[in-house]
């Protein structure tokens, strides 16, 4: 008998607990595959922990092919869908060449994606926590944060290396920033010049309340533990908008600071976003027993899947599956038993759960949980939320490195070396009106090209008295005389009014210069322009730092 092709998208709770449900049940019947574009399942509740240190990167994560056992799995990025063919266009291997899967079956459970468009500037400076990347990138920031604020000189800058705002008051966002409070706090006595009394972390929610999937009670408590911790919690206040240097709420108040975690913004997965699929509130709509309707062969489970929990579920968010790990496992199984029914010519059944409970980790050994009605709180409550996850996670391996993790970070102090693999990056930088771009001094670091608002250049030479102004607008661009001749800065640069700069880093300017000589021509004039008569100098520098590019 030849075997179905079920083909699963995507290797988080809903794809993995589906993979896995259907390789017990009919691994005989089905060819099994599965796709992710990384080659582990990340436990995204420990996120927080990787992020603060208190577990190792390596250990929130497990090998998907050492959990999926009879499952074919690729390291992949689906690319497309074409469903009249019955093939997933994914890209792979080394020349990333796009390939042609072909299934039986289709299950999308490649969950949601993040979207911070609606608030200016959140996108280009948020971190955010998804995935493992992210609570590295955080754990990598926050010690930056402390090592620059140790040696700052200047207190405005210093506030700003020492104030961390968090941004969503859900599971993520309470875990992230009790996580990231301890982490700060454990990580000071390592900086002597930093005070604890100038450390400030914040805990910014929209609605009235914090955790509202918990009851009032223990919301309450958990406001109280957090602001016990010196955790500033301000509810009924969001996100209006975000520049390198701070962060502005809706009350009108400017927050300044170097370091705004989004945990908000859920929004549809760029690429299910494309597929053409009928969608509601970013998410597939699917039946109640986890098919696409209109497609014959593809079923949706997990966050990506808006899987209705009553007959008529309207418009009333509770009358759908939440978005929660909880949820994800449940969904994975019941699809996998669906397909297997399916085949069997046996009805379907509709996906049917409640929730058993939530537990939130509060830091500092403690926690909130409600399990089967019964609230807790406190140590025991963290207890049980250990506990809870370390019963949870997926492989052997991977639960005794957590256990051991957690061992020694109640004995030993944080780890606080600092490696951070990242190099900055051509991004956008959105600034307030007032704003310093550039101080006399500085080192610049990049080009700066004006996309929008206008900003102004000012250099004041105290010997000769001469004085020279410009201000930049869009397509206008600074920063390049100074990288060409690789000196320091020697001016003002203030935004006159709220502005989006493309910031080009360094090295990709010079990699730029370098690759294409009509740059050489285009600057010289630009900067004869902007900045007076191209000089001898300028010419003989430009030359000289060429003739360096090139024996790079
Ligand atoms: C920080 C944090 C803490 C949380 N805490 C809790 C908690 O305490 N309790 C709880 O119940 N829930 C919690 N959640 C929610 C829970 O993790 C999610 O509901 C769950 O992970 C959803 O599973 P999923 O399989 O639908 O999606 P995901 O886990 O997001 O998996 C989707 C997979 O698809 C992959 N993918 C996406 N696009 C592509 C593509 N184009 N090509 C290839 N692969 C792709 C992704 O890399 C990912 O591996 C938390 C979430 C976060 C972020």
């Amino acid at each position: 008998m030849d075997k179905k092709k079920v083909l699963i998208l995507g290797g988080g709770f809903g794809g993995v607990f589906a993979a896995k449900a259907l390789s017990s049940n009919g691994h005989d019947r089905f060819e099994i595959q599965l796709i992710n574009d990384n080659n582990y399942f990340i436990f995204q509740p420990l996120l927080p922990e990787v992020a603060a240190a208190t577990i190792h990167s390596s250990d929130a994560v497990a090998p998907l092919r050492l959990l999926l056992r009879h499952v074919r799995f690729g390291q992949s990025e689906v690319m497309g869908i074409d469903f009249a063919r019955k093939v997933v266009i994914v890209v792979q291997g080394f020349r990333r060449l796009p390939v042609e899967l072909p299934y039986d079956e289709l299950v999308i459970a490649l969950g949601m994606g993040v979207d911070l468009k609606r608030f200016p500037g959140l996108q280009e400076h948020a971190l955010t926590m998804k995935n493992l990347a992210d609570a590295h990138r955080l754990r990598a920031h926050i010690i930056g944060c402390l090592e620059m604020a140790d040696v700052a000189t200047d207190p405005e800058i210093k506030q700003q290396l020492l104030t961390f705002v968090v941004v969503g008051a859900g599971f993520s966002g309470v875990e992230t920033v009790a996580e990231v409070n301890e982490l700060i706090r454990r990580a000071l006595k390592y900086y002597p010049n930093i005070d604890k009394r100038e450390i400030r972390v914040m805990l910014v929610e929209y609605a009235s309340r914090i955790l509202p999937t918990f009851s009032a009670d223990l919301a309450a408590y958990a406001t109280r533990r957090l602001r016990l911790q010196g955790i500033e919690v301000t509810t009924g206040i969001g996100t209006k908008a975000a520049t390198s240097d701070a962060v502005e709420l809706t009350d009108g108040a400017i927050v300044p600071t170097r370091t705004i975690v989004a945990t908000i913004g859920n929004g549809p997965n760029p690429l299910v976003s494309t597929l053409g699929l009928d969608m509601h509130w970013g998410r597939i709509k699917v039946d109640r027993f986890m098919r696409v309707p209109g497609h014959e062969g593809i079923w949706s489970v997990g966050d990506v899947a808006d899987i209705p929990l009553v007959e008529e579920p309207g418009e009333e968010p509770l009358n759908y599956a939440p978005q929660t790990a909880q949820f994800a496992v449940r969904e994975g199984r019941q699809l996998a038993a669906n397909i297997v029914a399916k085949h069997e010519d046996k009805p379907l059944k509709p996906f049917a759960y409640t929730s058993k409970g939530s537990l939130a980790s509060l830091g500092m050994s403690k926690a909130v949980a409600e399990v089967y009605g019964v609230k807790l709180s406190g140590t025991m409550a963290w207890l049980l939320w250990r506990g809870f996850y370390l019963s949870f996670l997926p492989g052997f391996a991977t639960k005794i490195r957590v256990a051991v993790d957690w061992m020694l970070n109640l004995i030993v102090p944080p780890n606080i070396v600092l490696i951070d693999s990242s190099k900055p990056s051509t991004r956008y930088i959105h600034y307030r009106k007032g704003d310093v771009v550039l101080e006399p001094g500085m080192l610049i670091d990049g080009l700066y090209s004006v996309n929008k608002g206008a900003l102004k250049l000012t250099i004041d030479n105290p010997e000769t008295g001469e004085h020279f102004e410009k201000v930049f607008g869009p397509g206008e661009h600074f920063g390049e005389p100074v990288l060409l001749r690789s000196a320091p800065g020697t001016g003002l640069v203030v935004a006159l009014e709220d502005s989006v700069v493309l910031w080009v880093s360094q090295q990709d300017f010079t990699w730029l210069a370098r690759a294409a000589p009509f740059l050489d021509t285009y600057l010289k004039d630009y900067i004869g322009k902007t900045l007076g008569a191209p000089d001898e100098a300028f010419a003989a520098e430009s030359a000289k730092r060429r003739r360096e590019l090139e024996a790079l």
